[in-house]
């Protein structure tokens, strides 16, 4: 019998989702809906750290989008935020 070798988990590196399509865009808007507080710290919305766990697995998505954080309001670490799983 063949081995087969799980995908690897590489979403954000290859686009696989429309950047207009309706979960993205929904992915976004959830994005503007939990900023940073002016020091940076804190999500507004929630209060977890920023970032905070939604506005994590809405960047990961928008970046398999091929989304750049920078462009969408995000600062440029966000290019290498990981939901924890
Ligand atoms: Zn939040």
């Amino acid at each position: 019998m063949d081995a087969v070798e799980p995908a690897a988990l590489s979403a954000a590196r290859t686009t696989r989702l429309e950047p207009g399509s309706p979960l993205v865009t929904a992915a976004l808007d959830l994005l503007a809906r939990h900023p940073a507080d002016p020091a940076g710290r804190t999500c507004r919305r929630c209060g977890e750290a920023y970032p905070c766990s939604p506005g994590v697995h809405a960047a990961f998505l928008c970046r398999a989008a091929g989304l750049d954080p920078e462009s969408i309001g995000l600062p440029a670490e966000a290019a290498r935020w990981e939901p924890a799983l």
